[in-house]
């Protein structure tokens, strides 16, 4: 290709001009190519999670308020914060502020259970669970 700055020809991966010093427009290398077209990228992100949707819904259905679906999804963080929610919850109870921890980790467990159901619900590694 040529340079757009001074018109002399560069090689078609210089991302400056050797005449001009001037930075050149980034061209669709390869891998950009296969990134842009969507196929490798989307591929990996697109493949299913090894984990059981069936199993997920059951655990956010019958556990959900405690968080163990993300564990079981391999979503330790947020796993441990509906745990340690539910855990305050029960603290909480004892004071009557239980319900102040124990309602948003239900409304949470809700809708991951719903995620789970349509399976929209993805594992640690970022993969949707769909395979029942
Ligand atoms: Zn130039």
């Amino acid at each position: 290709m040529f340079c757009i700055h001074c018109g002399k020809p560069v090689s078609d991966d210089a991302a400056t001009c050797p005449e001009c010093g001037k930075a050149l427009p980034a061209l669709a290398t390869p891998a950009n190519a296969r990134q842009a077209d969507g196929h490798p990228a989307n591929d990996r992100l697109d493949a299913a999670s090894p984990k059981s949707r069936a199993a997920l819904s059951l655990l956010a259905f019958i556990l959900g308020t405690l968080g163990i679906h993300r564990l079981y999804a391999g979503r330790m963080p947020s796993g441990s914060v509906m745990l340690a929610l539910f855990l305050l919850g029960c603290i909480g109870s004892f004071y009557g502020v239980g319900i102040f921890f124990v309602l948003p980790a239900n409304v949470w467990a809700l809708i991951d259970f719903i995620l789970a159901l349509i399976g929209r619900f993805k594992d640690g590694s970022g993969k949707l669970i769909k395979n029942w």
